[in-house]
């Protein structure tokens, strides 16, 4: 932690959200942040979960799990795995994770219903959807997203909750903006046919860097690392 304030940095990330939130008329109640604490300690994550900070996310399964058992006994705060998924990694996050917001493709979709069941426990899913077109790795294809939607209709331990995305790089803010409305649009499309069981309301995207675009566009869920808990 050094000499991070994480207290400040923590009320900047959340006047930032307000502010934006502001300048297009949307409620700051209408957007969840999402503090990822990857590579920091757990201490740091204490010290803003002391300030009443409930949602927190990890990018590596073998970074949230040991995190989500040392606050085993805090029944409130809230876990998010953000990061590329490994199928057979799945089964270790089940137990407690309780949202998955980066689901690529059907067989983890299935997995994740499949532990989620042994586990007695629905979680809560994002499909991520590629939108940068950068790194065909990060996200389905825009055309896959349907196929997987539908698929979770007939999965009882998974509910798909909206969709996940993460833009490009650039110094250009609004060089990123039209990714983030790409998802919107997406996501506006989807819940238009009136799927039975998914609830689609949810759209995380926006980061430390370009947080404002992504809530001016629409977001529900922004995920802020560094600008929380220093560089990593
Ligand atoms: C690290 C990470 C973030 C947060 O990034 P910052 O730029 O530090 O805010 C958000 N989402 C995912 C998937 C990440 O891996």
């Amino acid at each position: 932690m050094g000499d991070v304030n994480l207290k400040s940095n923590f009320s900047e990330v959340v006047t930032r959200i307000e502010k934006a939130c502001r300048s297009c008329g949307r409620s700051p109640q209408e957007v969840t942040l999402v503090a990822i604490s990857k590579t920091k300690p757990k201490e740091a994550i204490e010290a803003v979960r002391a300030l009443g900070h409930l949602h927190f996310g990890e990018n590596k399964v073998q970074e949230l799990v040991p995190k989500m058992e040392h606050f085993s006994g805090d029944e409130e705060i809230v876990w998010h795995m953000v990061g590329g998924l490994q199928t057979n990694k799945i089964k270790y996050l089940t137990d407690e994770v309780d949202w998955i917001d980066s689901v690529p493709k059907l067989k983890a979709l299935k997995e994740i219903n499949k532990r989620a069941e042994t586990s007695g426990r629905v979680i809560s899913v994002l499909i991520q959807v590629n939108i940068s077109d950068e790194d065909q790795k990060f996200g389905c294809e825009p055309d896959d997203l349907p196929a997987l939607i539908k698929a979770g209709e007939d999965m009882p331990n998974v509910v798909i909750k909206g969709l996940m995305g993460i833009a490009s790089l650039e110094d250009d803010l609004e060089k990123v903006r039209p990714q983030f409305t790409k998802l919107r649009e997406l996501l506006e499309q989807e819940k238009a046919k009136g799927y039975k069981r998914a609830q689609l309301e949810h759209l995380s995207m926006g980061m430390t860097n370009d947080l404002e675009v992504a809530i001016e566009e629409g977001a529900t869920m922004v995920r802020v690392g560094s600008a929380i808990f220093g560089s990593r």
